[in-house]
């Protein structure tokens, strides 16, 4: 095959204990998907979930330094269980979703809040609020079945060492399967997808410089430094 220019690379994640990357094919997000979080944002929790994406080259596998995008001056964090997709389909029934997943990982699905903010008030899409360069730093995937995860598992995130985002799995107002079967009646899930699935209360405003840590018990952790230093003119 002949390219006019190279391809992009695909893009990939280490998995735990096994020598193979995970290709990633796409990046879904939930949002709203914990009650005080959903009061927070000023939403309504009896709503259905709903989805947004990201780009999935705005993974950053592993953490580490993530620089401070531009055309915002409110970057938030949010901590989330990440599902890692190892088979796909359409209308997948509540009952098939478990047998879907691969494993999970830990995610932060930063968001510039003050243009996901604006967009929301001029009923304009979220995408440059949520698709930033570098605006999914992921931990490595854990393979766990469906039912290795402890429903009651804690998710939390500090920046700069202090508490900020603590919350439980069972606080999430649509469970794992419940999000893969409702996403696939809108798409065709397929393998290497990954589904963000929702952040707990405690959002708040990251600065340059500062470090972020977060975790989900069972899964692992992540961190990452946001970086000043200007962003790489090419790619
Ligand atoms: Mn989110």
């Amino acid at each position: 095959m002949d390219y006019i220019f190279p391809p992009a690379p695909q893009v990939v994640l280490p998995v735990v204990g096994s020598a193979a990357l995970f290709p990633v094919r796409r990046v879904y997000c939930v949002g709203q998907n914990y009650a005080a979080h959903v009061a927070e944002m000023g939403g309504d929790a009896r709503q259905p979930p709903f989805f947004f994406s990201k780009p999935t080259d705005a993974l950053v596998a592993g953490g580490g330094d993530v620089h401070y995008p531009p055309m915002t001056s409110d970057l938030q964090h949010e901590v989330e269980l990440v599902v890692a997709l190892g088979k796909g389909g359409s209308d997948i029934a509540l009952d098939e979703a478990p047998g879907c997943i691969f494993g999970y990982a830990v995610g932060f699905d930063l968001t510039r809040r003050d243009l996901q903010t604006l967009a929301k008030e001029k009923k304009q899409p979220w995408e440059m609020g949520k698709g930033l360069d570098e605006g999914g730093p992921i931990s490595a995937i854990v393979p766990l079945a469906a039912g290795e995860l402890g429903a009651d598992a804690a998710i939390w995130l500090k920046v700069n060492g202090q508490l900020r985002q603590s919350g439980k799995l069972s606080h999430m107002i649509w469970n794992v399967s419940e999000i893969i079967a409702n996403l696939s009646r809108y798409v065709r899930l397929a393998p290497g997808d990954l589904i963000f699935t929702g952040t707990p209360s405690g959002v708040s405003t990251v600065l340059p410089g500062d470090t972020l840590e977060g975790g989900v018990d069972g899964v692992g952790e992540l961190a990452i430094r946001l970086l000043a230093a200007p962003r790489p003119r090419s790619a």
